[in-house]
């Protein structure tokens, strides 16, 4: 009998899993359009030019490599809070919103996760139908139990609106609710404006806890765009939760850069709320790493860089609206008969195709082409090489 004797084999993570499965298919033709990262079209992961440049001026001038602060680069957390909420916005001009560096996205939604568990140990979690998986994981490995709200309309190809709100309606109050800030990941359907309005209105109304996850800011429509729905949070004066993350954004998946925001009623609630979030950082990992903060803060602290990454942003943005059309116009030409073009509808990195799992099984077997079980395909995976191939492919399982 040994210590781990009863320890069971948990099951794969499901994206990742694919990954493993992907690396190891001999078939030369193969396509991952499995996880979520933005390749260029020669099919390669992009080091952006202003990131480059930035590592180059760090380089130039090494410096030791002390402890950061609990929360994090200084810079960093400001850059954050001016993308996200405007350098000169009252919420950081009065000091009500606190930001903690993180690692990832995903680091921003685990801290705040953690430290809500603290504040309110009872409240369900709402993640959308369907949402990132790990969403449900993560929130549930923090101790909540999470349900769902109706999201996405798989008869019409949209946005189930009427269900979403009628959730929410019928949400306990002080439930926390997960939103997608833009570019839905998986289904790649957002909000309009004025269906943003209608749900803070829920959201207030019943008491909601609204928390943002914004991890693809500037891939849908740009960044200020994309921006424009924590503009209409913070106009209702309610608390409410940000997650951000840069993996996309700056290509910097490894490096782990993101960050969590808390907007706060006042400046003296901000920063015991900070006291209390350094303390889920302190006894999880203490502090954060220096390198990635260090390239963001070079990109958004020189205008030049700056505007470099604009520019380098907006050519990924494109760059994936364009290979949406020619998804459309490349199933067509293959001869599916039903009309995709609601795949130039969606949003973001992601489309969901509605393939049913069996189609997305033999996509992979057959023609290695690899999407996840639930249709969702990443079209910042396809280029101008493999879009042809993965049309005939598709045409040849629907
Ligand atoms: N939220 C969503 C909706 C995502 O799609 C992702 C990345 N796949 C994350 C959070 C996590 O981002 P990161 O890789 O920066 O942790």
């Amino acid at each position: 009998m040994s210590l781990f004797s009863a320890v069971e084999m948990a099951p794969r993570d499901p994206i990742l899993g694919l990954n493993e499965q992907f690396n190891a298919d001999p078939n030369p033709n193969k396509v991952n359009l499995g996880v979520g990262v933005y390749f260029d079209d020669n099919g390669k992961l992009p080091l952006l030019e202003c990131v480059r440049q930035a590592e180059q001026t760090l380089m130039a001038a090494p410096k030791p490599r002390g402890y950061l602060p609990i929360d994090g680069i200084v810079a960093y957390n400001q850059g954050v809070k001016a993308l996200v909420f405007g350098a000169d916005s009252e919420p950081v001009q009065s000091g009500r919103v606190v930001t903690v560096q993180a690692l990832g996205g995903t680091g921003g939604l685990k801290i705040g996760a953690d430290f809500l568990k603290k504040l309110n140990p009872t409240a369900q979690v709402l993640i959308s139908d369907p949402s990132w998986e790990n969403h449900r994981a993560l929130f549930s490995a923090a101790g909540f139990d999470v349900g769902t709200y109706a999201y996405y309309d798989a008869e019409r190809r949209g946005l189930n609106f009427a269900g979403m709100l009628k959730s929410l309606r019928a949400a306990t109050p002080g439930s926390i609710v997960v939103l997608h800030a833009c570019c839905h990941n998986p289904t790649g359907y957002d909000l309009d404006a004025g269906q943003w309005d209608q749900v803070i209105e829920v959201v207030q109304s019943r008491g909601l806890i609204p928390f943002l996850d914004m991890a693809y800011q500037g891939f849908g429509f740009g960044l200020a765009e994309d921006g424009a729905v924590i503009q209409k949070f913070v106009a209702t004066g309610m608390e409410f939760f940000v997650s951000t993350s840069f993996s996309k954004s700056f290509s910097l998946y490894g490096e782990r850069v993101g960050a969590l925001s808390v907007v706060s009623r006042s400046k003296d609630e901000a920063d015991r709320v900070l006291s209390q979030l350094k303390i889920v950082i302190r006894t999880n990992y203490s502090n954060p790493p220096t390198h990635g903060g260090s390239i963001v803060v070079g990109v958004l602290g020189n205008p030049e860089l700056r505007a470099l990454w604009e520019r380098e942003l907006g050519e990924m943005r494109v760059r994936i609206k364009s290979m949406r059309q020619r998804l459309v116009d490349g199933l067509k030409a293959a001869g599916v008969q039903q009309d995709m073009s609601f795949i130039t509808r969606q949003i973001g990195m992601f489309s969901y195709s509605g393939l049913t799992k069996e189609q997305m099984v033999r996509l992979r077997n057959e023609f290695g082409v690899y999407g996840t079980d639930t249709g969702r395909m990443c079209v910042a995976a396809l280029n101008s090489k493999n879009i042809d191939y993965v049309c005939k492919a598709i045409a040849a399982v629907v």
